[in-house]
């Protein structure tokens, strides 16, 4: 860790009024806070306690003056072909339209607003309208179907729910207002009105009458609407976003808005060094947190201009988004490691035939960027690389280098140090005691958690206590549910989920570990190891991998062959406790929505058991596959 980070990471900690107080001058208060922070009831944090602010001030209306005619949201939708760009002068008009929609129809401070959207500027407006009003947002991702859908509806109550006739991917069109039809009558929702923008993609599309009202038709009503900013003491929740389901059922997080605000403007002067009046391209999409904080949030409270990308990373070809980040001049790029390793599969040219200038950093996050790809991405590129870890509960980083505070060595395969504001420990699962250097422990966060990660469960304070603070008796701290280890240099790695620890024999090798080791090879894609019974060891890990050219797999030789000098490297690197019992080759991993492996059905199926639920599965033949590789002996 470089002196004056540590320095900055420290005071952070010992110092957190003095810390905090300073960061939230970043942002506009209505009201000042009369305490920086209230921990008097562990592990509840509040922050910036009396004060008020509002995140639709903060994102659009305090920037008028200054840049009322740059753009504050590019549009880009390789799906439809439609480019369009709204000013901040013209997103502060359509969010304030938005938000008298919504006072029309009802709907009141405190309460939901369920978002059920494609990226659409309309899905932004609605955040923004919904944060303006004091409504409360839960945005549901918009591949998710009526079951997943259902289950939030209940969860969160929305008084109205805003949704389109469908979505584009990959050149198909993905009807929603079935889902949500199907969604609504399985949910208790009877009473919720439908606002619906129809983009003319679903010719089928059919509207309830009483229930659905159209965008379009409501928005000429409210032409010239001003609403007022509700201000908002700081610790009122602003939106409800679930985590991605990886691991069982998903979670509600229930987020603040000063805290939120103060963290996310913070997050982009220290870590993402984004500026006023420069370009940021967040990849993700709207109903991920990654969505909310770095597509819509953080770079427009930075006054900057964010892009809205509707499309895949490889249509029309392996170029676009570098062409988007030559021609609009992107500064702050942030994308996730899974788009990265579709990219390696093509031409080099693609990236390198683009100006990339203006490109300062890029980052990426969601899941282990694996040493060769880090290293790849950052010799095509010729621009620093950066993983960052973080979590939904969280909403801004919590591992990271900090190069807007120092410019820190990158390590490949390391998101770096602990973010400020994070008391972040390594731990002995057995005891809880705090690991060594070199040692795999349990990452965990000392409270209070800084501001900007979550303040509860929605609706379930006991859940928030249960799940997160309850890994240890004896001491109170936040559980990731990762394995991470420290190196003697003071850099980390995430060695993958707790519960995808693999134990053969009595050694416990995470499942990243022997993943690393397989991807050492050359001809390896992308690879997904996980742990299978086995009645002599215990476990034994079993692999399944993607190849860069499928011509060396085309016959049983070559498959034979490859299997084996990839069992060698893992040999070579990890030592042979780690050797997979098998590597299958696949064309395709099962991952969730969001680009996340899901390891625990791939090791259902492995067991001969059943893969649970997959409504968060992008593509159900990648199952097939695994289901195949596993049958065949
Ligand atoms: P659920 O909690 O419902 O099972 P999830 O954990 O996949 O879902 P997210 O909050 O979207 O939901 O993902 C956070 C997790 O993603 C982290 O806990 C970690 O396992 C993984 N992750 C994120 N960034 C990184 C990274 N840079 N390196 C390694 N793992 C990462
Ligand atoms: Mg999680």
């Amino acid at each position: 860790m470089g002196q004056i980070y540590d320095a900055f990471h420290r005071r952070s900690i010992d110092d957190r009024d003095g810390f905090w107080s300073e960061q939230a001058q970043l942002i506009d208060w209505h009201r000042p806070w009369d305490q920086v922070l209230d921990y008097s009831r562990p592990p509840f944090a509040r922050w910036f306690v009396g004060g008020e602010t509002n995140l639709c001030h903060n994102a659009v209306d305090r920037h008028l003056a200054a840049r009322g005619e740059q753009a504050a949201l590019v549009y880009i939708s390789t799906e439809t072909g439609i480019e369009s760009t709204l000013t901040y002068r013209e997103l502060h008009a359509e969010v304030n339209r938005c938000a008298a929609m919504m006072l029309s129809l009802g709907v009141a401070r405190g309460e939901r607003v369920l978002l059920y959207m494609p990226m659409i500027p309309e899905a932004v407006v609605a955040m923004l309208a919904c944060a303006r009003i004091g409504a409360i947002h839960s945005v549901v991702f918009g591949g998710f179907a009526s079951h997943s859908l259902a289950t939030r509806i209940d969860d969160a109550a929305p008084k109205l729910i805003i949704s389109a006739d469908a979505g584009m991917r990959a050149g198909k069109v993905v009807r929603y207002k079935p889902l949500l039809d199907e969604a609504i009558a399985l949910a208790n929702a009877k009473s919720a009105r439908v606002l619906l923008v129809n983009r003319g993609l679903d010719p089928e599309f059919i509207t309830v009458p009483g229930r659905d009202i159209d965008w379009q038709t409501l928005r000429q009503q409210h032409l010239d609407a001003h609403v007022p900013v509700a201000w908002l003491e700081s610790n009122t929740p602003s939106y409800i976003l679930y985590t991605s389901g990886t691991t069982g059922k998903p979670k509600g997080v229930q987020r603040d808005v000063g805290g939120y605000a103060v963290a996310l403007a913070a997050s982009m002067k220290h870590i993402f060094c984004g500026h006023a009046g420069e370009t940021m391209f967040t990849t993700s999409d709207i109903g991920w947190v990654v969505g909310h904080s770095y597509i819509v949030y953080a770079p427009l409270i930075a006054g900057m201009t964010t892009v809205l990308y509707e499309g895949t990373p490889i249509r029309p070809d392996p170029g676009i988004w570098w062409d988007i980040v030559e021609r609009h001049r992107v500064t702050v790029m942030f994308s996730a490691p899974t788009a990265i390793r579709v990219l390696r599969k093509s031409d080099e040219s693609f990236i390198t035939g683009h100006d990339r200038s203006s490109l300062r950093h890029l980052f990426l996050a969601g899941e282990p960027l694996d040493q060769p790809t880090h290293r790849w991405i950052a010799g095509v590129l010729g621009k620093p690389v950066i993983d960052h870890y973080w979590q939904t509960e969280t909403g801004w980083p919590m591992l990271t280098s900090a190069p807007g505070v120092e410019q820190t060595p990158i390590k490949f395969g390391s998101p770096s140090f602990p973010a400020y504001g994070y008391d972040l420990r390594l731990l002995r699962e057995t005891d809880a005691t705090d690991a060594g250097p070199d040692e795999k422990a349990v990452v965990v966060v000392v409270p209070p958690l800084p501001p900007g990660c979550l303040s509860t469960v929605w609706g379930d304070d006991a859940r928030f206590v249960s799940t997160y603070f309850s890994t240890f008796r004896d001491r109170l701290v936040y559980a990731s549910f990762d394995w991470g280890m420290r190196d003697t240099d003071g850099y980390y790695t995430i060695l993958g989920r707790t519960d995808d620890v693999i134990n053969v024999a009595g050694h416990r090798l995470g499942t990243r570990e022997i993943e690393e080791a397989v991807q050492g090879h050359a001809a390896v894609a992308e690879v997904a190891v996980v742990g299978v019974a086995d009645a002599l060891k215990g476990q034994m890990p079993l692999a399944f991998a993607v190849v860069k050219d499928p011509a060396r797999i085309a016959t049983a030789e070559g498959r034979a062959s490859l299997e084996k000098e990839v069992m060698a490297t893992v040999d070579a690197q990890l030592g042979a406790i780690g050797r997979p019992s098998r590597v299958h080759f696949v064309s395709m991993l099962p991952k969730t929505r969001s680009g996340k492996l899901l390891r625990r059905s791939i090791q259902a199926l492995a067991e001969g058991r059943d893969p649970g639920d997959l409504t968060t599965l992008e593509d159900p033949t990648a199952l097939d596959q695994i289901r195949g590789a596993v049958d065949e002996k």
